[in-house]
This record gives C-alpha cells, structure tokens and sequence, in this order.
C-alpha cells in the first residue's frame, strides 16, 4: 500500500531529472509579508516547488468560502441553500481569478530565496 502511494505522488524534479516523493520531502511554508507560500524542495538538488500561494485577500476569501460550506449544511430552505450556493461560487471565482498572480508571485519568491529558505 505504501508503495503505491509514493508511486502516486511521485514526481520528476525539472532540474535534476530524478524522481521524488512529494509526501515524504514534506511540504512546508514560508512568508514574507502578506504572501505566504506553501512549497515542497526537491531532496535531491534542492529545487524548490510552489504548492500554493496566498495573500491577505485570499486568505479573507478562503475564511468566507469555508464559512459559506458551514452555512450551506446547517441550512433547511431551499431558498437560502440557493442564495448561499450562488455565494459560494462567486467566491470561488474571485479566488480563482486571483490564483494566477499569486502562483506567479510566489514562484519569484521562491526563485529568489532559493538556497536561503
Ligand atoms: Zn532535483
């Protein structure tokens, strides 16, 4: 079982060429002002991977979208089940819009710490 789980997140570093198990080089976080991003590091050279980045406002949105998915279980009308659905999916395509500039952003971040984080 364990076997194929490491199979299954398995990855081939870009730089290297060797391949890794993402779960087990861990993934780990690091901020710098409002951007925090979540990444993984490449056990063999070092390579660094953005595995999601987010700001300030995504993390409000984040918040907001969660507390939606609470609502919606907890709710007995259709009326409101609706009405908080449509909520929820515009929240998930504010944070979806955002998602580019914030991979870009986090991968400069990771790029330019590289071998100092
Ligand atoms: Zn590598």
């Amino acid at each position: 079982m364990s076997d194929l789980i490491i199979r299954m997140d398995a990855v081939k570093c870009n730089e290297c060429g060797r391949i890794f198990s993402v779960r087990e080089a861990g993934l780990q976080g690091y901020a710098e002002g409002e951007l925090h991003v979540r990444f993984f590091a490449c056990p063999h050279c070092g390579r660094l991977y953005n595995a999601g980045t987010t700001d300030g406002v995504q993390r409000e949105l984040l918040k907001e979208r969660g507390m939606l998915a609470r609502q919606l279980q907890r709710t007995k009308t259709e009326d409101a089940a609706a009405r908080l659905s449509k909520l929820w999916s515009e929240t998930e395509e504010k944070m979806e819009a955002r998602r580019a500039e914030l991979t870009e952003r986090g991968d400069r971040l990771l790029s330019a710490r590289r071998g100092r984080i």
